[in-house]
């Protein structure tokens, strides 16, 4: 148990979830192929991106949606206004949501075991 969080925590900072030591992303939205310290594969069957966006979706919308309801019961007056505000910040954090749910979907999979280690690591030492 106290491992899987671990793991979670790890995806949540960017690290390599199994040993901590690599960072996933080379830029901002741009994953390296696999850790260079562990040989985790990173990148490759898709599965990253999908559950990444579901994640930040949910979250995004969650947010939104609260966001929407304080909106009208607090200035039910300035409607328009406060949506544009709202759909603005909900528009820049979908974007830093979107890095951050994208190593934590990636130490899902690799608590589940559905990413491995590559037989292939030298490729990922830059
Ligand atoms: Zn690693």
């Amino acid at each position: 148990m106290f491992n899987a969080l671990l793991m979670l925590w790890r995806g949540l900072g960017g690290r390599c979830p199994t040993c901590g030591y690599g960072h996933m992303f080379k830029t901002f939205f741009g994953l390296i192929e696999g850790c260079p310290a562990c040989g985790l594969r990173f990148e490759g069957t898709g599965d990253q991106s999908t559950g990444a966006m579901g994640i930040s979706l949910t979250i995004t919308v969650a947010l939104g949606f609260a966001g929407a309801l304080i909106l009208v019961w607090q200035w039910p007056d300035h409607l328009i206004l406060g949506t544009a505000g709202l759909i603005g910040v909900l528009s820049i954090f979908q974007l830093f949501c979107y890095r951050v749910s994208r190593g934590f979907w990636i130490g899902i999979l690799a608590i589940t075991g559905a990413i491995h280690e590559d037989e292939r690591r030298d490729q990922f030492f830059l």
